[in-house]
């Protein structure tokens, strides 16, 4: 079986982006795709069933497969009336065209909106076996959205789990990664709190794997681990939170002097797990 290659480019500006935007907005991507007036289309469908992976540009111009359909070698006169009620009409067929049945398949459904691919140019409708494209990234399936720093209020589990599971929350890793920070770890057994700052290389990202990765939570603070040793079950309880980032750049002397502040402000070191300013 043969397998064709479609790009539609939605944000390009052009006249066909207005179509094929129209048609993603209306959930008609595959529809759209049916109407051709493409030789290698034509030619393809000539010699009996076809795969089409139908890939989406985004803004950025991320080239994203969309859906897989199994095309069994029948076509449609290419008039509204072959296609759906609410199809767009900005996008309606030509008399040059045909429609293309195109039905789902399951056949690589696993890689639909996952699989990112280097498009490079080439024309939308390409036959894939004269055709190498680069594999940019297969992403994760079930990645979790990174909340903004303000949301951030990871308990032991997730913490753990975001370490755990990398790939879930790259957007988590990019963010955590690129700015310096000053943070909270408070014990919801019993109320108190550890206030620390990351600068170092990946930052907050670097820091807080840190605490992910030490069986005692403390990675390697005295403090912590001696609040730990004395009440093994409230590491379970810790909450980790940031109470201020800072841009990329920071003086790292401002980070230390805000998280001084917050010491004084939450009173950590007289009645929390921090040991000294
Ligand atoms: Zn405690």
């Amino acid at each position: 079986m043969r397998v064709l290659v479609v790009r539609h480019t939605p944000y390009a500006g052009d006249e066909p982006a207005k179509k094929a935007k129209a048609c993603l907005d209306a959930d008609m991507i595959r529809e759209y795709t049916s109407i051709q007036r493409s030789d290698t289309a034509r030619k393809a469908s000539s010699k009996g069933r076809n795969l089409w992976m139908v890939f989406v540009a985004d803004r950025k111009g991320v080239t994203r497969l969309y859906g897989v359909y199994l095309h069994d070698g029948t076509t449609k006169t290419a008039v509204m009336e072959s296609l759906p009620e609410d199809f767009p009409a900005e996008a309606a067929p030509c008399p040059e065209d045909t429609i293309y049945t195109l039905d789902d398949t399951d056949v690589i459904l696993d890689y639909v909106d996952r699989l990112r691919i280097n498009w490079n140019g080439r024309p939308y409708l390409r036959k894939a076996e004269t055709n190498t494209f680069e594999v940019e990234a297969i992403d994760v399936r079930g990645s979790v959205p990174f909340p903004g720093f303000d949301d951030i209020h990871l308990t032991r589990d997730e913490l753990a789990g975001m370490y755990a599971n990398p790939g879930r929350y790259e957007s988590w890793r990019s963010a955590m990664a690129a700015v310096q920070a000053v943070y909270v770890i408070a014990c919801t057994a019993c109320g108190r709190l550890y206030v620390g700052s990351a600068t170092g290389a990946e930052n907050l990202w670097q820091r807080w794997g840190d605490y992910a990765a030490s069986g005692d939570g403390s990675a390697d603070n005295r403090d912590l681990a001696r609040h730990v040793a004395e009440h093994p079950d409230h590491l379970a309880k810790f909450q980790y939170s940031v109470l201020q980032a800072f841009a990329p750049g920071t003086d790292p002397n401002l980070v230390v002097a805000a998280e001084r502040r917050f010491k004084l402000c939450l009173d950590s070191v007289n009645n929390g797990m921090n040991a000294n300013y």
